[in-house]
């Protein structure tokens, strides 16, 4: 049925719902069954299995595995038992890695399906004569829904009430003006979806007004769904990190298998045996490539995430994650995320009068008056939950409605005996908002909002006692805001801000309190130890805004607070000029806001901005990382945030940026970890040819250290507790590399220290033992395990007996994990496919003093402040 050609009468029966009480509980289920739920279909979740194949695609691993064939047929061809265990074990150990590499990609893929449902979109809807918030997945045809600015249409529905609705459609008309609704019009059959302007679409937006509508249609059947084959879902977006690390592990692989010929040519010169010769050049070439590396970027990165759900920020786009931890400049709302939006009025002035008055619950007359037109000039309400007062709505609005209450006058009784006749919602452009009430036979216009928004609109009252009391209760941190009121003859045809929002008559004043978060000073406090400048951005009064900000420690002296019309003024270069001494940006507007993320960002900041309404989307997008409110914002401002606030709590953004620094600190670690130890399997079996002409390490040893023993010890250094010390150094500059600052010659310095040890472990064991094989063991068990004692080393930069060696209990696990399975293939009879012996004790004692080596050199350079970041050495200062 073409919905939107029809009278709204013939929508309701045909879907069958009562206009008043919307669907019933069984109406519900029912229609569940029959459409499903409201979602688009999602990609095929890929199994196990075929997981653990994609694992096995690296082409690295597809040599492994050739190699094995090849090794298998020989063992065929030569008919010994023995044989068939080397290309059994590649066998094992390739599956091996592939089922731990599964683990984390579940693990990661876990995390962040849990996120997203966190995340997902509720619906306004009217069932069984109530309104209730649910799971937009769960809506049916024929359900109720209340939309409002700010909101993201839920399903296809037909409008069966508007007021000044608009709705951006450009998602399925390209047109990105939005498009003015309307409930009444009966669009002509086979109209083109942009013409249809008595429905709304899932997924579009609605950019202003309010309307009430009835659900036509849901999931796959809306317009949405219908193109949903086409929209090309970029889902597992990559990091930069990520991203470059792809690139590196492309070059090491070129550098390895540079590195695989030389030795294959170098051992079959010396007369080796060519194909112990091949497989240990394959063997190698996997050492060198760090493959688990990018797996377990994802991991700690999705366990980060996680985490930060915990504390109330959910990361809805994952490179964000990065970002965080060098953000440099965090531009907070102030209502809500600093203050705790919880509004009380406190003062009132009428005009005419001398002086302010405090509210109290019997107020004269005129206050009372006053108390009852912002009432009606209001959306939000009281409601009684086991008989405690609780507000619903806007906490500027709550905080008269219950001024009034506590005067004897209920919002109910006040909107029954002055009914509403028309509004204009409130808008944080105009910052104001205005009805018309029916008020005994006549017709009142009430607007009420900023002061200095409605001076240019008013006809009367005393302008300038009213600035002059305005200015002295903004300075005691006071919101104030202006009421005035108008009389007129008749409903103009259109009611809009021009229309109605002129020649009023003042009223009077009313002002609240809301007071600072506690938490929000020590946040403050703690984002200028950690070189993070804290800015303040909001649609208050000037003088408000300073004394919160001077409370709180954003506003210091020197600095400067300006107005969102002080910086309209403003060319870019002279923003340019003083942005440094802003730190509080007054009765600005949204387009303010871009401004303000473009001028940090010319100045090569990362900037964290945050935003709750439908025109904050674009600042959202624009700074580096957009933050939207959970509590307070809309759909529109959360699908454009890269991080939303659950909280709306200025202390959690400055909880994720610690763990950003937190996460980027572990992969630093990891990358740290895998990339030198492999470079000292490289130089180990690189030297050993040449200075030796022999292999030190079996191809089946190079195996089991790189892809299993060595993996767990990285993963759980990737879940390193964040180090208390992050927050005292200064961001990480925008496009830094993670190599920089010495990290990358310090990585070849140890891969070399590494290589060295196991060189000359296994020139001792050529010394000491008889045999080679029993000088390859120590070889061996020097590189295993100072590899293990290296994930101890890269736990943090300062002293591992300073911050108690064995605090990270997973890694404490891994280690003995990894310990055990290099003990297992010396000691037991899988020494034999292994090519290891039990060695005298004396040569085992050596074997593991060179192990703790690196404990020694590390610690000593720690010590010599060899190892601790430039930056931070340079920030500290
Ligand atoms: P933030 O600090 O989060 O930017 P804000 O709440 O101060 O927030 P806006 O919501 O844009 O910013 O409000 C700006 C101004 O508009 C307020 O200072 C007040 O004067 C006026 N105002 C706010 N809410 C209403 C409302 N519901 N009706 C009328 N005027 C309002």
């Amino acid at each position: 049925m073409q919905y939107y050609h029809q009278p709204i009468d013939v929508v309701l029966k045909e879907l069958d719902v009562s206009f008043r009480d919307g669907l019933t509980s069984e109406q519900v289920e029912k229609r569940l069954q029959q459409y499903g739920l409201n979602k688009l279909k999602e990609a095929k979740k890929k199994s196990n299995f075929q997981r653990f194949l994609d694992q096995l695609k690296d082409p690295m691993i597809l040599i492994l595995l050739v190699a094995a064939v090849i090794s298998f047929i020989l063992a065929i061809i030569e008919n010994d038992p023995k044989s068939f265990f080397e290309p059994i074990l590649i066998l094992v150990i390739v599956i091996l890695n592939a089922i731990i590499g599964v683990l984390q990609e579940n693990k990661a893929e876990n995390a962040l399906n849990a996120l997203k449902k966190m995340t997902t979109l509720q619906a306004r809807v009217i069932r069984n004569g109530k309104e209730e918030l649910i799971n937009a997945e769960d809506l049916v045809p024929g359900d109720l829904i209340r939309l409002e600015a700010g909101d993201v249409v839920p399903a296809d529905a037909r409008l069966i009430r508007s007021v000044s609705l608009k709705s951006e459609e450009s998602a399925l008309t390209g047109e990105s003006v939005p498009s003015e609704k309307d409930a009444e019009a009966i669009v002509k059959k086979n109209a083109p979806l942009g013409d249809r302007i008595d429905m709304v679409y899932s997924g579009c937006s609605i950019t202003y007004g309010t309307g009430l509508a009835i659900v036509t249609a849901t999931g796959m059947d809306t317009e949405m769904g219908k193109i949903a084959n086409l929209l090309n879902e970029a889902d597992n977006a990559q990091t930069p990190l990520q991203l470059k690390l792809a690139q590196l592990g492309k070059y090491l692989g070129i550098l390895a298998l540079a590195c695989c010929a030389i030795i294959f040519v170098v051992g079959l010169l010396n007369g080796q045996q060519p194909m112990e010769l091949f497989l240990t050049s394959i063997s190698l070439a996997v050492a060198a490539i760090p493959e688990g590396l990018p797996a377990i970027v994802t991991v700690v990165l999705s366990i980060g995430v996680t985490k930060l759900a915990k504390k109330q920020a959910i990361i809805r786009n994952l490179p964000a994650v990065e970002t965080l931890g060098s953000a440099s400049v965090i531009c907070s709302d102030k209502t809500g995320t600093l203050t705790q939006n919880k509004m009380t009025l406190v003062k009132a002035w009428v005009d005419g009068d001398q002086d302010i008055v405090d509210i109290t619950t019997d107020d004269p007359k005129e206050i009372k008056e006053l108390l009852k037109l912002g009432t009606l000039c209001s959306d939000g309400s009281i409601v009684f939950v086991d008989g405690k007062e609780t507000s619903i709505g806007d906490p500027t609005e709550t905080s008269i409605i219950s001024a009034a209450r506590k005067n004897g006058m209920t919002k109910e009784e006040l909107n029954k005996k002055y009914p509403r006749l028309g509004e204009v919602p409130f808008d944080s452009d105009r910052k104001l908002m205005s009805t018309i009430n029916k008020m005994d036979d006549k017709l009142v216009v009430i607007t009420k909002g900023a002061l200095d928004s409605l001076i240019p609109r008013l006809a009367s009252g005393d302008v300038e006692k009213a600035k002059a009391l305005n200015e002295q209760m903004s300075k005691n941190a006071l919101r104030v805001l202006a009421i005035a009121s108008k009389e007129i003859d008749a409903l103009p045809d259109q009611i809009n801000s021009e229309s109605i929002e002129h020649d009023l008559h003042l009223k009077g004043l009313v002002a609240m309190i809301d007071p600072a978060r506690p938490e929000a000073k020590e946040a403050v406090a703690l984002c200028k130890k950690a070189g993070i400048r804290p800015i303040m951005i909001t649609g208050d009064h000037v003088i408000t805004a300073s004394a919160i900000a001077k409370e709180l420690g954003i506003l210091n002296p020197g600095d400067l607070a300006i107005t969102g019309v002080e910086l309209d003024d403003m060319s870019d270069s002279e923003l340019d000029g003083k942005i440094d001494q802003i730190s509080v940006y007054a009765r600005v507007s949204p387009e303010n806001k871009i401004r303000i993320v473009k001028g940090w960002q010319r100045k090569n900041q990362v900037v964290a901005m945050t935003g709750d309404g439908v025109n904050d989307a674009p600042a959202l997008k624009a700074a580096d990382i957009g933050c939207a409110m959970g509590i307070t914002g809309t759909e529109v401002a959360k699908g454009a945030s890269d991080m939303v606030l659950m909280d709306d709590n200025f202390a959690t953004i400055v909880y994720a940026v610690k763990e950003g620094r937190g996460i980027y600190a572990n992969i630093k670690k990891v990358i740290g970890y895998l990339l030198g130890t492999n470079i000292g399997e490289v130089v180990t079996v690189f030297m050993a040819m040449l200075l030796f002409h022999e292999s030190p390490l079996a191809s089946m040893q190079l195996l089991w250290i790189n892809l299993v023993t060595d993996s767990l010890p990285a993963i759980a250094l990737g879940m390193e507790p964040v180090e208390k010390d992050v927050m005292d150094q200064k961001p990480k500059p925008k496009n830094e590399g993670i190599f920089a600052h010495g990290f990358g010659v310090r990585i070849i310095l140890q891969g070399i220290m590494f290589g060295g040890l196991a060189l000359l472990s296994f020139w001792i064991g050529l010394k000491t033992t008889d045999t080679l094989r029993g000088a390859e063991t120590m070889c061996f068990i020097t590189l295993a395990l100072s590899q293990i004692v290296q994930a101890f080393n890269m736990r943090s930069e300062h002293s591992l007996f300073k911050i108690g060696p064995f605090g990270n209990k997973r890694l404490n696990g891994a280690a003995l994990l990894s310990l055990f399975l290099v003990m297992l293939i010396i000691f037991t009879p899988l020494n034999i496919p292994f090519n290891l012996e039990i060695l005298p004790w004396n040569d085992f004692f050596i074997a593991l003093a060179l192990a703790f080596v690196p404990l020694v050199v590390m610690e000593l350079s720690k010590a010599f402040g060899l190892i601790k970041h430039a930056e931070a050495k340079e920030y500290n200062k």
